[in-house]
């Protein structure tokens, strides 16, 4: 970010509107909380440095499952409530604030045992925090320590929303009697957050990007890739949807999947849409047609996107994570 772009994002953050988003956002913040509570042994004890504390939930949910202590930094001036809540909380001797950027500050100890951090954006990466984190672990974290989420993955399914493109993209052929293509094109390149509503799936899911938090550096995370998709329905083919997951995994006594998928419960990420300026007709590969038609729809619905791409992808590909295993909200 430049220097104009960093101070309004942290700007954005010293409000607290963004902050009671997240915190209302219960398939996020309880997917922490139930990573923490319920692996309480990873914690006991042990020294914590959380990477934008904002309101500070995520320490208080770590001193509260015994960490020896917990360094929260964050850089915008939400802070001043945070310290407030820690006060309030009685955990003032457990909890240490930092305010600052955490490339800049510097830790009154030497190294954390372990490091937790809520950096995701829209469409995983837009707000660029994981660099961040990275930065955070390179300087900060013991040898053997572990970042949670430990890993994420980033997934693409296909979308059939012929009304959705005749709104977006279509509007722009007779603007009150005029043609405006370059608005057109600007539209369909343009990424949108939206919910998405699953009965609009026309494929499989594909993964098209997986991050190990632990080991990854800066440089993966510029990435290209060729993926193809499975159609499961014969449709129009209007947009592409992104979303994503993050896995507690390493170490875990009880792993944890927090999913964005559009047929998982809503979270404030939402999902991200790309709509094809040119939707084109598919055709339902008659393989993955036959296999679902003889899975029963109860079972066939309840299973999540990413084991569905699991299977396909174990059927057809490389063995992906089993998201069936996770406890998913
Ligand atoms: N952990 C909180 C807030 C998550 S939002 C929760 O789970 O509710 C991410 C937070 O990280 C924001 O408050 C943002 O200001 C902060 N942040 C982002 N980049 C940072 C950086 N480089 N240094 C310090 N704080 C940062």
């Amino acid at each position: 970010l430049r220097p104009s772009e960093d101070e309004a994002y942290f700007d954005s953050y010293a409000q607290l509107s963004i902050h009671e988003v997240m915190l209302k956002d219960r398939v996020r913040t309880q997917s922490y909380q139930d990573f923490i509570y319920k692996n309480e042994h990873l914690f006991k004890d042990k020294v914590v440095l959380d990477v934008g504390c904002g309101s500070g939930i995520l320490s208080l949910f770590a001193a509260q499952a015994g960490a020896r202590h917990v360094f929260a930094v964050e850089q915008a001036d939400v802070v001043h409530w945070t310290r407030e809540t820690v006060r309030e909380n009685g955990f003032e001797d457990k909890i240490t604030i930092i305010h600052g950027r955490i490339e800049d500050v510097d830790l009154p100890m030497d190294k954390v045992d372990l490091i937790v951090s809520e950096w995701m954006g829209y469409f995983l990466l837009f707000e660029s925090m994981l660099d961040s984190v990275f930065t955070a672990r390179d300087c900060w974290l013991k040898p053997g320590g572990a970042v949670y989420p430990d890993s994420c993955a980033l997934w693409l399914v296909g979308i059939g929303n012929p009304a959705g493109h005749e709104a977006e993209i279509d509007f722009w052929n007779d603007v009150y009697g005029f043609r405006m293509s370059s608005l057109r094109r600007a539209a369909a390149i343009e990424g949108r957050v939206e919910m998405v509503n699953p009965t609009h799936i026309l494929s499989q899911p594909v993964l098209v990007k997986r991050i190990d938090c632990c080991t990854d550096t800066v440089r993966d995370l510029d990435f290209v890739t060729n993926f193809s998709l499975h159609i499961t329905r014969s449709a129009q083919l209007t947009d592409l949807c992104a979303y994503f997951e993050v896995y507690f995994e390493a170490n875990c006594e009880h792993t944890v999947l927090l999913s964005t998928a559009p047929d998982k419960p809503p979270t404030h990420w939402k999902q991200t849409i790309f709509i094809w300026e040119q939707p084109f007709d598919v055709t339902a590969d008659p393989f993955f047609s036959h296999l679902w038609s003889h899975l029963p729809s109860s079972m066939s619905q309840a299973l999540p996107c990413s084991f569905k791409s699991a299977l396909d992808s174990h059927l057809m590909v490389s063995p992906l994570p089993t998201s069936e295993l996770y406890h998913t909200y």
